[in-house]
């Protein structure tokens, strides 16, 4: 579904990202961790266009992407939620969720898709018409997932959904991911700090430090590795 293959990304002098090599699996959850500034945040922004890659490549079901826009990738079925929500807080529930389906050419969706939302996140559907503002932390962050999802993607990216979340908000929101991969076929990359988390939903993990990939496995496997944990996890 999504290779990544050599990339490197820099802010000015400052290479963040220095030769990443991944491959997601079509259907699969895929999780990103490691310390702050392991350079996650930089790989999704890397591949939704919003920083440029300075080399390598990304391909999207074989197609060449490295150089598309954020605005080309939402089309070929790229959605990504940043880290802090990023939702509109002066729009309700509703009208957010709308807004994420502005780049839908089927209107149909739009009911079918908002009707899907309301269900898969009831917390929402109960304060459909309140201002986002409104909202607790949790409930932003689904309302933020449930708005990108609603560009009807492929490929979801998520930064940090758990960030700030009581941890069982965070697994409810988690348990709702898997829910959505096993309903619609959905590929996911998640990137998370909180390793716990992300490892037990996750099939696959890759561990960042410095820019470098420095781990790649079975989720499983690297949950068990003790190793990998106190060099790259436990900053
Ligand atoms: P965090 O969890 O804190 O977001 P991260 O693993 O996502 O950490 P990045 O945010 O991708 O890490 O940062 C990778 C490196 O790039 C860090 O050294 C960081 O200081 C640097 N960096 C990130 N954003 C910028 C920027 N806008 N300008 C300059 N350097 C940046």
């Amino acid at each position: 579904m999504l290779e990544i293959t050599g990339l490197v990304a820099e802010y000015g002098p400052v290479r963040a990202l220095d030769g990443i090599d991944i491959t997601v699996e079509r259907g699969s959850i895929t999780a990103v961790l490691g310390v702050n500034g392991a350079g996650k945040t930089t790989l999704l922004r890397s591949i939704s266009g919003l920083l440029p890659a300075k080399s390598g490549a990304v391909r999207l079901a074989g197609r060449d992407i490295t150089r598309a826009g954020p605005e080309d990738l939402v089309r070929l079925g790229v959605s990504h939620v940043p880290e802090g929500r990023g939702v509109i807080v002066e729009l309700t529930v509703e009208e957010n969720l709308r807004l994420g389906g502005l780049w839908r050419r089927d209107r149909a969706w739009l009911k079918t898709g908002l009707a899907q939302m309301l269900e898969l996140f009831p917390p929402l559907a109960q304060r459909r018409r309140r201002r986002a503002e409104t909202l607790s932390g949790g409930e932003r962050q689904m309302l933020a997932i449930a708005r990108a999802l609603m560009s009807r993607p492929e490929l979801l990216l998520l930064d940090e959904p758990s960030l700030g979340l009581a941890p069982r908000t965070a697994a409810q929101i988690v348990a709702t991911l898997r829910t959505l991969r096993e309903d619609t076929g959905l590929t996911l990359l998640l990137v998370e700090q909180n390793a716990g988390t992300a490892l037990s939903v996750a099939d696959r993990a890759v561990v960042l430090n410095l820019g470098r990939k420095v781990a790649d496995d079975a989720a499983a496997s690297l949950a068990a590795d003790d190793r990998v944990r106190r060099a790259y996890l436990e900053g």
